[in-house]
């Protein structure tokens, strides 16, 4: 049966982020037919209407407003809402990503509506809606079905692939008129300061090289960064190297840090704690580099190491920058 999806896209400095073309596949599976509808909130949605299309959306909902160029929870919430009753979705897809991981409880809380977060993968089986998510810090994966009534789901980065573009396709795009009161958003945002390095975003890297307490201290992550420049890598870490403060929490991979799957997840100095499993075991490629044979991290590698990362690494370093040339 077809059914009326709506994808709330996930901006970030005016750019599109990839999770929402990921939204878009998931929601072209769900709507069996039906339409596809974005909501892009900020004033540089209209940039954005070409590339949706060929993605994979039927129609884009533009909230122009330029409270929404910089995310704030009531800003969204009372955006979204507006869409919501808008569209009447009977599913609503967003980023499992800091926006939509904030936004989202609150509305499913007030349209009282079945929520299923942090999912990997949605299927149509037998007629019905199919969400997988990780349980138990990603030890095993549980499958989700509602029976009835609207449901919301966040879907995690870099785990359902996008669709081909296809630039034969043109969606509608309407402007959405919402009113916010500066008195309803009660953040004020003064000034954005990026903590990471300004390098790849960690949570859509396709390839992430990752320190532990194993680098010993913050000029041990150079190597790493090294390697990372040549890969067109991102850097993250473990939360020991955190709370070595070897670098900061931003960079923190795990249960109680960012949840990530990229292509390739190169690990070094790190041993593998179930909190570390949790946020890079479902990456589609593990290499991990370890001096200690017996370390946990080999369990879940592709292909082990066993040696000292402050000379694997940078030979690694030197022989991709041969192969990349
Ligand atoms: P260690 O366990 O100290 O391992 C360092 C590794 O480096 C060792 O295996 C060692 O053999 C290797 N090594 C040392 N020198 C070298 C060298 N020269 N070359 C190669 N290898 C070397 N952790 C997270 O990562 N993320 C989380 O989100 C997280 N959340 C947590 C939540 C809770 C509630 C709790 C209790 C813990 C959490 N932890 C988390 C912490 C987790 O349990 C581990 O303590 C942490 O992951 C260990 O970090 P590490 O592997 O870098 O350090």
């Amino acid at each position: 049966m077809s059914k009326n999806v709506l994808v709330l896209a996930d901006v970030r400095d005016g750019e599109l982020r990839n999770v929402t073309l990921e939204c878009l596949a998931a929601g072209t599976t769900a709507a069996e037919g039906g339409t596809v509808t974005v909501a892009v909130f900020g004033s540089k949605g209209n940039d954005m209407v070409e590339k949706l299309s060929h993605y994979g959306a039927d129609q884009v909902l533009l909230v122009t407003n330029s409270e929404l160029d910089q995310y704030t929870t009531d800003g969204y919430f009372q955006a979204f809402k507006a869409v919501i009753e808008k569209v009447n979705p009977e599913v609503i897809l967003t980023g499992h990503t800091a926006v939509g991981r904030d936004v989202s409880p609150r509305i499913a809380a007030r349209f009282d509506i079945g929520m299923v977060s942090d999912c990997t993968a949605v299927d149509l089986t037998e007629g019905r809606l199919v969400f997988t998510r990780p349980i138990y810090a990603g030890k095993a994966f549980v499958k989700k079905s509602f029976k009835e009534g609207t449901v919301l789901a966040t879907l995690r980065p870099n785990n359902i692939p996008a669709m081909e573009a296809d630039t034969s396709r043109s969606a509608t795009a309407e402007e959405l008129s919402v009113d916010l009161p500066a008195d309803s958003i009660r953040t004020l945002v003064k000034e954005l300061v990026r903590k990471a390095s300004d390098g790849v975003d960690l949570s859509e890297a396709r390839v992430i090289v990752s320190g532990g307490r194993g680098v010993k201290s913050a000029d041990g992550f150079k190597p790493l960064q090294e390697l990372a420049d040549v890969l067109g890598a991102a850097v993250g870490a473990s939360r020991g190297a955190c709370d070595a403060e070897y670098c900061d929490y931003a960079l923190q991979i795990g249960q109680t840090g960012k949840v990530v799957t990229p292509d390739l997840y190169i690990a070094c100095g790190i041993s593998g704690a179930i909190q570390h499993l949790a946020g890079m075991s479902n990456s589609k490629v593990i290499v991990a580099i370890n001096k200690d044979p017996e370390a946990s991290i080999f369990s879940v590698a592709d292909y082990g190491i066993v040696g000292d990362l402050f000379e694997v690494v940078p030979m690694l370093t030197e022989e991709f920058k041969k192969l990349l040339a």
